[in-house]
């Protein structure tokens, strides 16, 4: 997604662009079934993709607008609805499917005659000389780059390639996902309640569709895992808050948790951008919407340089980029281990102060602002 997202920001600027996939993404049709992997794109990262074609085109396949959004604990005091209307907007964001994402992305890459979309390949190897790189391809192809932009997740294979290191952590819990089709109708309340053991969320998809999210114990969210979809369905009704009504499960997967961050994000011609720079607890559902804040700042630097006649894949410039994505991405992934640690506290002074923290953020003023910045506003 966020490799894609690049490539559509700086194409009209007369960069030329390979984008290299390893993975073909099967094309969209109204009959699939909802995709396991779905995310949260805040206001902030639509009004990114409404800068080429591809919302348009995403709007055209499906997403799930939702204007609200409720986050409380179990047995707690701390109970809060944020609603899109407070601050004059019509929703919240929009939850859609990963791969949905990367396809609108592609389609609206087509209108571009300097972009090569090479799919599926993968490179096996970088050698830098002078002020290019040139990227082996395992299809037999050589590129020849001035910047190389590793976009390609967690595991990065261009950031090990070019030796940049990373600070990294596990947490102790795993989390289910599980598409479900439910008894309700279309909802527009996206919600998450806080047990001990880990948060409970529920994401809408459209129509009677939904996603539902468990964060347990690593070995628990893996047993759940292996169950069957019936049985499956049981546990999450007798565990979950009744909001969730009745529910079918129709796909499911568990995700091991981890927080990581890339000691730099640049190096001699190449830029980390998306997961492969950070990697966050997605119990606020940031991560993505990080990347395309990635994508917002270097393609606007980039840009910036090249209509100067700036030297754009040099070191001094790459490091405006770093200078505003590191520590902005560093103070989320802090909050997201501040939230994970304060909710899985079951001190009951803690358990205080953070239904404190919840009832604080009623007050109008401080409810705004989490609104904005959660939409990236
Ligand atoms: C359970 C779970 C729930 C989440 N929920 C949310 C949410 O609600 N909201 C949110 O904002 N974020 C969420 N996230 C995080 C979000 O999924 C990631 O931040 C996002 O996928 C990062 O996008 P990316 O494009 O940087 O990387 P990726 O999505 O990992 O994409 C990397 C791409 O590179 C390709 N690639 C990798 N290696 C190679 C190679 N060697 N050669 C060729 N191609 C390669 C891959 O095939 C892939 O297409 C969640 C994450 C998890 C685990």
């Amino acid at each position: 997604m966020i490799g894609a997202a690049l490539a559509n920001q700086l194409a009209p600027h007369g960069f030329s662009i390979a984008l290299v996939e390893g993975q073909t993404p099967t094309d969209y049709d109204l009959s699939q079934t909802f995709d396991l992997k779905v995310c949260a794109l805040s206001p902030k990262s639509a009004q990114i993709m409404q800068q080429s074609s591809a919302w348009d085109i995403l709007q055209g396949m499906r997403l799930c607008p939702y204007k609200r959004m409720r986050v409380w604990e179990m047995d707690g005091f701390g109970d809060l609805t944020f609603n899109a209307n407070q601050v004059g907007m019509l929703e919240l964001g929009h939850i859609v499917e990963n791969r949905l994402v990367q396809l609108s992305l592609w389609q609206a890459l087509e209108s571009h005659e300097n972009v090569a979309v090479i799919c599926p390949a993968s490179p096996i190897s970088f050698n830098r000389h002078g002020d290019v790189t040139t990227v082996v391809l395992d299809n037999g192809q050589h590129l020849l780059a001035r910047l190389v932009v590793g976009a390609d997740g967690a595991q990065s294979k261009v950031r090990e390639a070019f030796g940049v290191g990373v600070n990294r952590g596990q947490y102790q819990q795993a989390c289910l996902v599980a598409s479900v089709n439910t008894q309700l109708g279309q909802q527009d309340i996206t919600w998450q309640r806080f047990v001990t053991t880990g948060p409970q969320a529920f994401l809408p998809l459209l129509g009677q569709h939904g996603s539902v999210v468990w964060y347990h114990q690593a070995d628990r969210a893996r047993a759940l895992s292996n169950l069957s979809h019936e049985e499956l369905a049981t546990e999450i009704m007798t565990h979950f808050p009744p909001q969730l009504g009745h529910i079918e499960v129709t796909a499911k997967a568990s995700f091991g948790l981890q927080k990581q961050h890339a000691q730099r994000y640049y190096g001699e011609g190449m830029v980390l951008v998306g997961d492969a720079a950070h990697v966050i607890n997605p119990l606020a559902g940031q991560g993505v919407n990080l990347g395309f804040q990635d994508v917002d700042s270097l393609a606007n630097v980039l840009t910036h340089a090249h209509s100067k006649g700036e030297n754009w894949s040099s070191k001094e410039v790459l490091s405006r980029y770093q200078k505003q994505r590191k520590l902005a991405n560093s103070l989320m992934l802090h909050s997201m281990d501040v939230f994970h640690h304060g909710f899985s506290n079951t001190n009951s002074k803690a358990k205080w102060l953070r239904n404190l923290a919840l009832s604080s953020a009623r007050i109008p003023l401080i409810k705004k602002q989490v609104i904005r910045y959660a939409m990236g506003i």
